[in-house]
């Protein structure tokens, strides 16, 4: 087969903000380096973040503030080495990102302006309006472009080449016209983004399939604490689409159908900016008690009408929008109905303090590295606060560019790709594509959404999770009996969704599988035959593995202590 193998010292998977900072940084540094993307780089889902990215930059508010807020926003579970690392390198972050052009929201004095944000002892979301990240993604887009950066785009990444424990590069095809290639390199990166499309309600991209998971799981090497998915508080309600926590953070209100402002009852002191799994499982409850709202009684109400309306029009338009667009609901004039929405996920693909990923809690992968909300770094641990991921991308991407370039300089030999290298996804994508059974694509999708948010959703159970697994393990059956209708070379998006929907089932059974082994709750995970946190048994990090079958293994790994002592929340 003519297929070309294309040679760079970097190769990086995603042009979100983890993946560009990344390559930013190598290019910068005189590396020949490629992007992969599957979307062009200003689609990423990153531009549509829309609350803010945390700096303690106020003279009353610092780092350690900042790291503690984190290391108990995580319930205690995120690696305070990596906190303090996010933390520390925050404020400078946030000044290369304005160096660069991010326009950031101002105050009266001129500084940048900061939001209250759930969870956060003090305001220090900086933000640009509700778009934030599609500023800050814009602006370290023109300027990595302006560096020189190669950008594959509307290319879909299937495997990664890996031998011996070590990682050689990635095999792609442009979904232009099916064709494939190798991109042969010293240092491999991935930074695909989030997974939250594993369930019926979710606030992500349609592209948020998790695809780099399954890839490095498919070879064996494990995922880490998967089971921990965060539920925003605010999805719009019926579809999901996200009304950030910016709303709160402006002063919005929740009400049940009985016009009680409920908080009161969960969490008294912090009420509306109580962290994101709080508020979430709060909402959950009142709907589970009958005081829902709407068509199908799964919401509540957000109420912002008590503010000044210059602060919605000028600090939130996009969020009214949305909500006028999805639901004829104008925030303006009454309160918007909202429910909990899946949102992002705290686990994924194992790295150390050097985005180096791992191949168990304490070996190393040679020549790979991830970042960004594909990682598990560990900076959230069992719950993410808001406006902290921004954060994570951009500087864990960074650190993850400067960390390949050091590799790089070290002298990482670049080991020849064969064309053999790539029969894993030629497999896989011919064995697709001449599938003529009698399943559908969107009708799997859909029973595994569905299954995902009643089974796997906010509540828990191990009766719920077993079911779950039984739902996936039918699922993965019958996928092996799909049918996909478009044969042609060119654009075949049935084909990409299929490769993306096998993606899906095999990450989904790592999410119920961890539910299912800790017999705890602790932040976006809830048991509720297991209530409580459980320290002496579950403070520890899950590392799953699958085999070819499907089977599920895991072992344990070490959280890493610092500073803050586990405590009980308390809000
Ligand atoms: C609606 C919404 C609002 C949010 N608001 C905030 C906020 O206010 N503050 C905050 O801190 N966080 C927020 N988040 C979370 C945050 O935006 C993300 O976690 C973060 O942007 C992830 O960045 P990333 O670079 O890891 O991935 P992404 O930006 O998701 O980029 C993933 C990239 O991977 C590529 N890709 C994936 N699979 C493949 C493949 N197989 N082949 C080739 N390319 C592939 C895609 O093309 C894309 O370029 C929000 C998330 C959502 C969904």
């Amino acid at each position: 087969m003519d297929m070309k193998i294309y040679e760079y010292d970097a190769v990086i998977v995603g042009s979100g903000l983890a993946g560009l900072a990344a390559a930013k940084e190598l290019t910068e540094a005189g590396k020949k380096t490629a992007i992969i993307t599957k979307l062009h780089p200003l689609r990423s889902h990153s531009g549509a973040a829309q609350g803010g990215i945390n700096a303690a930059l106020h003279a009353d508010d610092s780092t350690e503030l900042h790291e503690f807020d984190t290391v108990k926003g995580s319930d205690y579970l995120a690696d305070q080495d990596c906190v303090e690392l996010m933390c520390s390198k925050a404020p400078e972050t946030i000044r290369w990102a304005e160096r660069m052009g991010a326009t950031f929201s101002r105050d009266e004095e001129g500084n940048i302006a900061i939001r209250p944000f759930g969870g956060q002892s003090k305001p220090r979301a900086c933000y640009a309006k509700d778009r934030t990240g599609l500023a800050v993604l814009q602006a370290i887009y023109e300027q990595a472009d302006r560096a020189g950066i190669e950008v594959f785009d509307e290319w879909y990444a299937g495997d990664i080449i890996y031998e011996d424990g070590k990682v050689s590069g990635v095999v792609a095809y442009d979904i232009r016209d099916s064709k494939p290639a190798i991109f042969n390199a010293k240092v491999t990166m991935l930074a695909t983004g989030g997974h939250g499309r594993a369930y019926r309600f979710n606030s992500n991209a349609h592209a948020n399939t998790g695809d780099a998971l399954s890839i490095v799981a498919r070879h064996g090497l494990p995922l880490e604490d998967m089971e921990f998915v965060q539920f925003h508080p605010s999805g719009l309600g019926g579809s999901g689409v996200l009304i950030s926590e910016a709303a709160r953070g402006e002063g919005g209100r929740l009400f049940n159908s009985e016009g009680e402002r409920f908080m009161r009852k969960y969490a008294p002191n912090a009420m509306e900016l109580a962290s994101r799994d709080v508020v979430s499982r709060a909402i959950m409850e009142e709907v589970r008690q009958g005081k829902g709202l709407g068509k199908d009684g799964q919401s509540v109400n957000i109420d912002l009408t008590h503010l000044d309306p210059e602060i919605i029009l000028t600090r939130l338009p996009e969020l009214r929008e949305l909500a006028i667009a999805f639901q004829g609901q104008d925030m303006l004039k009454e309160p918007i109905h909202i429910s909990a929405t899946a949102h992002y996920s705290m686990g994924g693909i194992p790295t150390n303090i050097n985005c180096e990923v791992r191949k168990s809690p304490t070996e190393m992968t040679e020549g790979l590295y991830a970042a960004g909300e594909c990682s598990c770094v560990s900076v959230h641990g069992a719950n993410r606060l808001g406006a902290n991921s921004l954060l994570e991308s951009l500087v864990f991407g960074r650190h993850a560019g400067e960390n390949m370039v050091k590799k790089i300089d070290e002298g990482i030999e670049l080991r020849p790709a064969k064309l053999s290298d790539a029969d894993r996804m030629l497999a896989e994508m011919h064995k697709l594509k001449t599938s003529n059974g009698t399943e559908t694509i969107p009708g799997i999708r859909e029973e595994l959404q569905i299954g995902m948010t009643k089974n796997a959703g906010v509540f828990r159970t191990k009766e719920s999770l077993e079911t779950q697994i039984e739902v996936i393990d039918d699922l993965l059956g019958r996928f092996d009996n799909i049918r996909i209708d478009d044969k042609s070379k060119t654009f075949n998006t049935d084909l990409q969704e299929a490769i993306e929907l096998g993606h899906m089932l095999e990450f989904a059974k790592f999410i119920v599988d961890g539910a299912l082994n800790r017999e705890e709750s602790r932040g976006g995970h809830f048991r509720e035959d297991f209530p409580t946190r459980d320290d002496d048994k579950f403070l520890k990090h899950t590392y799953a593995y699958m085999d070819e079958n499907y089977n599920m293994r895991h072992e344990w790994g070490e959280v890493v202590l610092g500073k803050f002592e586990p405590r009980e929340r308390t809000y």
